[in-house]
């Protein structure tokens, strides 16, 4: 085994994403004044991924704009970002951290960040070439050369699930003016977290700018030549000709490395809301984290305000400071000219209000109640809606259905009383 390679321990941040980045700099701006080291296994300094599957697939942003942080920034913080680095194991007993690279990295404080992977597709033929998920800036790069070839040689996009990615690629794809199709198992898009309205409403945004939906559809099978995919078979025996297949069914958060060490990790490496793990010397953020809620159960997102405010919390955990994340979820997408913003998490919702006209292509809400309880609200191009349902969500005030679906109703007035 390696000996530890004479870094002085300080404080060790294994992923240099969005949670990993914010742990960094809170650890600075917390007054912590020993080593701080990023490492991140991809060639690229940190970034923003959200555009991979807007902007920057549609070829509208470059390197600088995607970058999270210009190149001098976080050394002017001396934190020290090692990209290419990817960490094999944690040594809780001893504190070190086992590089691939066969050295060894001590640390005094660890911040697990290590994002999510896409999860595959278990068909046949699922690692065929050109058969891509999207997850990295190289996947990215990887689906737009394939969108490249498909325009060239007219061949038809298929998007295999109606979830987020898998609709902003397709938006994307159509914007490119190619033939897209997206197959869904389920009977409507994004089922798990719209209202039906807003599912069906999506699925004819989709149809009206020429993307072929396919609802309550299986694949199971994809079918290639020697150039790599040629289409995907459904399970009605039918075969979807296919020059690029997007494959966008969801993630697996990247807690292995947490789980061998020993940590407690249950889809994700279990935290409480200030980002602590049962090591006192351990925490985790972002993606990889799934959060103890104070009823027990376990909650995992996938945000970029997740990441950010577990990322902050998770610093201030090592730093001694308690600064829980309990703020109200939010979430946003970009499809065509929608922008969609979301505020609290839906599940369990049972009725719902519409505020303002789904169909006058102006801005709009879906209110989400469980019993009398708001619990979210999805807001279409209303960003000053989106802002206020967040004060309301979290002064946990609800407006009746009436008050919600009255625009002539000022919903801050609720505020105010309560
Ligand atoms: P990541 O940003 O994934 O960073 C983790 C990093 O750790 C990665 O670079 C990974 O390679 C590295 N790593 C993993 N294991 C190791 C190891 N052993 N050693 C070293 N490095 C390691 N969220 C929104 O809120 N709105 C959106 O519109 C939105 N759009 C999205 C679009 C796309 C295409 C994608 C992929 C995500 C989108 N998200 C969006 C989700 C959001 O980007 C993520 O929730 C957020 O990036 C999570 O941050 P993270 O730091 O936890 O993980």
């Amino acid at each position: 085994m390696s000996k530890p390679t004479g870094d002085a321990p300080g404080m060790v941040i294994v992923g240099a994403g969005q949670a990993g980045v914010q742990a960094a700099e809170a650890l600075r701006a917390g007054g912590y004044e020993g080593s701080v080291t990023l490492l991140g296994d991809e060639p690229y300094g940190p970034y923003h991924r959200p555009p991979l599957s807007k902007a920057w697939l549609a070829g509208e942003m470059d390197a600088a704009q995607l970058m999270m942080r210009a190149p001098d920034m976080l050394a002017r913080k001396n934190i020290d970002l090692r990209t290419r680095v990817s960490v094999a194991s944690i040594d809780r007993p001893q504190k070190l951290l086992h590089l691939k690279n066969g050295s060894v990295l001590p640390y005094d404080g660890l911040v697990l960040a290590t994002g999510s992977t896409p999860r595959s597709l278990n068909i046949p033929g699922a690692d065929t070439m050109g058969v891509l998920a999207l997850r990295s800036r190289d996947d990215a790069n990887a689906i737009s050369d394939r969108m490249t070839m498909c325009a060239e040689q007219s061949r038809p996009v298929v998007v295999i699930g109606g979830g987020f990615i898998g609709l902003e690629v397709a938006a994307t794809a159509r914007q490119k003016d190619l033939l897209v199709t997206v197959l869904e198992s389920a009977p409507r898009l994004l089922g798990r977290v719209l209202s039906p309205s807003l599912s069906d409403w999506y699925a004819r945004l989709h149809t009206g700018h020429g993307v072929t939906l396919m609802l309550n559809t299986q694949c199971i099978a994809i079918e290639h030549d020697e150039q790599g995919v040629t289409g995907v078979r459904l399970s009605d025996g039918s075969l979807l000709p296919a020059g690029l297949v997007v494959v966008g069914v969801g993630v697996l958060a990247n807690d292995a490395m947490a789980r061998k060490a020993g940590l407690p990790c249950d889809r994700g490496i279990i935290v409480d809301a200030c980002g602590r793990t049962d090591d006192p010397f351990i925490v985790a953020a972002g993606d990889c984290t799934a959060r103890r809620l104070s009823d027990g159960s376990l909650l995992r997102l996938e945000s970029v305000q997740n990441a950010t405010e577990q990322g902050k919390s998770a610093a201030s955990a090592l730093l001694g400071q308690e600064r829980p994340f309990t703020a109200t979820p939010w979430f946003w997408s970009d499809q065509f000219d929608k922008k969609l913003q979301m505020a609290g998490l839906s599940m369990g919702a049972d009725h719902w209000a519409v505020r303002g006209d789904m169909d006058a292509g102006t801005g709009f809400s879906v209110y989400h109640f469980a019993g009398d309880r708001l619990i979210a609200v999805d807001s279409i191009n209303s960003a000053r809606e989106h802002l206020q349902a967040r004060k309301l969500l979290d002064a946990g005030v609800s407006p009746t259905v009436a008050q919600a679906t009255d625009t002539g109703f000022d919903l801050a007035s609720l505020l105010k009383k309560a």
